[in-house]
């Protein structure tokens, strides 16, 4: 292998996504003079704009698809080599490409991303959506539908979910409440009512300091319907060329073949059993289920509920698998029970002189208790700069320090049109029951929840415009004793900011 390196880069990267690219853009700032090479499989990247630090730790910015030329353009020592990666030598420190050629590196970042973890491989029947190329396919095969089943309780879910239109979906989640990888079952509750329609509701302030919840029944369903056919659709024309970013269905209409407006029914705790096509229906000798699936569709999905849909496709929108398998033969990385890369607080993977950043990576340090990991934008984009930045310094031998962006864990979306905002152990992950928390409530406005541990604030959801973010923020980070505050803390009539000034 060493004496067919066509060249041999002091940086390779490997992915053109956000992490790929950040780790470039950092390398090259770092060292301008140092030979980097960016692989990837596609003629496009993608580009963090319009970034904007909210406070010191939440961040929000754009993700644009802009051709690799750009990126050549601000760096004259990149050089962009178009083709996959097919197999890696970390012995002979060498990446050998789908088009058959092979560079060396003297230090190297895996940036590959992660794909939709299918309910079942090779099903034309089941998509999975996760670039611009299968969010296209979505779109053409969801204008000839007229009822869908969406399976999975994720930010994909939960933005399809609301975003189609024009056609049926049923949504099949495996928890007792929507949204679960984001929030818990008081927030979802507040959430539903946005699935039944989309004029403002009129705000019915309810403080609730202490945090209730009905649960939905096991394997029960709710059936949500919302009536905007006299209404003008809000989204623009189809644009081909429209990037897949945070805001990724904005430039695409998702639009059924009916001319009815949305339709969700969630069933509730229930999973995948089986997926069959209407060959197989007609062909089964079992009456009672050609009974039970009525109508006549290409494909039926049979829960573990014991009901069957039929419907025109499946979205499997069930979680992500990290994109590890061309660098494993011949190798020796420690993999994760998730299947990514395992890094240090180096981003430094198991192999010597490989460093691996965003989707396919998993973080193996010792973690700061306000701080874990979602495959998501921001820390795809933050592992890819700090990653960057640990491999000029240990090109350079200098002291580098796991970055403040993992002391909290923090992130900004929009779901059902709301801003959220999401911070540290917003959900109580991994506190067990020994933490307390506060709910305020205003209906089709804002839902407000803190969760304490010992009296100090360690993580919050806020839905709506609460303005709460920064001080929230603070409280978090300086882990100050708030028992004196009790439920004061969410009292609406106490301006917060100045409390705490
Ligand atoms: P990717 O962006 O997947 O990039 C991987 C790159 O590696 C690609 O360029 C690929 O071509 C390349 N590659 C893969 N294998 C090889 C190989 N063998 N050789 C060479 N190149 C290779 N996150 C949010 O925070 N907010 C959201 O609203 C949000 N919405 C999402 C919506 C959808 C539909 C999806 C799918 C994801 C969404 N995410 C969202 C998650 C977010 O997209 C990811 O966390 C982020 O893109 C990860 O970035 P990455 O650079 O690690 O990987």
């Amino acid at each position: 292998m060493e004496n067919k390196k066509e060249k041999t880069f002091q940086f390779v990267v490997m992915g053109g996504g956000i992490a790929g690219v950040t780790c470039v853009e950092q390398l090259s700032s770092q060292i301008p003079s140092a030979d980097v090479a960016l692989i990837t499989a596609g003629p496009h990247i993608k580009a963090v704009t319009n970034y904007k630090q909210v406070s010191r730790t939440l961040e929000e910015f754009d993700v644009e698809e802009q051709p690799s030329s750009v990126l050549e353009e601000k760096f004259p020592n990149l050089t962009i080599i178009h083709s996959a990666v097919k197999s890696l030598h970390t012995k002979s420190h060498c990446v050998e490409t789908a088009d058959g050629r092979v560079f060396g590196y003297k230090k190297l970042c895996i940036c590959s991303g992660a794909r939709p973890k299918l309910l079942t491989q090779d099903n034309p029947y089941v998509l999975g959506i996760r670039d611009t190329d299968s969010a296209q396919e979505f779109q053409k095969r969801l204008s000839k539908a007229k009822r869908i089943v969406i399976v999975g309780n994720g930010g994909i879910a939960l933005e399809l979910v609301y975003e189609v239109e024009g056609c049926e979906v049923i949504w099949a989640v495996k928890d007792k409440a929507i949204g679960n990888t984001f929030f818990d079952a008081g927030a979802a509750q507040f959430l539903i009512p946005s699935l039944e329609a989309d004029k403002p509701q009129a705000a019915a302030p309810c403080k609730r300091p202490r945090y209730t919840t009905e649960e939905a029944a096991p394997g029960g369903s709710h059936t949500f319907t919302a009536d905007r056919s006299s209404q003008a659709y809000g989204h623009g024309p189809t644009d081909s060329g429209s990037a897949l970013g945070p805001d990724w269905h904005e430039g695409i209409a998702l639009r059924g073949a009916e001319q009815v407006s949305r339709r969700v029914s969630v069933e509730y705790q229930c999973e995948v059993e089986k997926i069959f096509t209407s060959e197989v229906l007609h062909k089964s000798p079992q009456q009672t289920l050609r009974t039970e699936c009525a109508g006549d569709w290409p494909v039926y999905v049979r829960l573990t509920n014991a009901k069957t849909f039929g419907c025109d496709f499946v979205v499997s929108a069930t979680g992500v698998v990290p994109n590890t398998e061309p660098f494993l033969q011949g190798n020796t990385f420690v993999v994760a029970d998730d299947g990514g890369l395992q890094v240090d607080d180096h981003m430094m993977t198991s192999e010597p002189d490989v460093y691996a950043a965003g989707d396919v990576c998993t973080a193996c340090w010792e973690q700061s208790p306000l701080w874990q990991q979602m495959r998501l934008w921001t820390q795809a984009r933050q592992m890819g700069w700090y990653a960057g930045r640990c491999m000029a310094a240990h090109s350079l031998s200098e002291p580098v320090e796991l970055d403040f962006c993992f002391e909290l864990f923090s992130h900004i979306t929009k779901f059902f049109n709301y801003k959220v905002v999401l911070l540290g152990k917003f959900n109580g992950q991994g506190l067990g029951p020994d933490h307390e928390l506060l709910v305020r409530c205003t209906k089709g406005q804002e839902y407000v929840k803190v969760v304490l541990s010992g009296g100090r604030m360690v993580g919050a959801v806020l839905i709506g415009e609460t303005d709460l973010e920064e001080t929230f923020e603070n409280l978090i980070l300086n882990q100050m004793d708030l028992t004196p505050y009790g439920e004061e803390l969410l009292n609406p009539d106490i301006d917060i900011e100045d409390y705490f000034d």
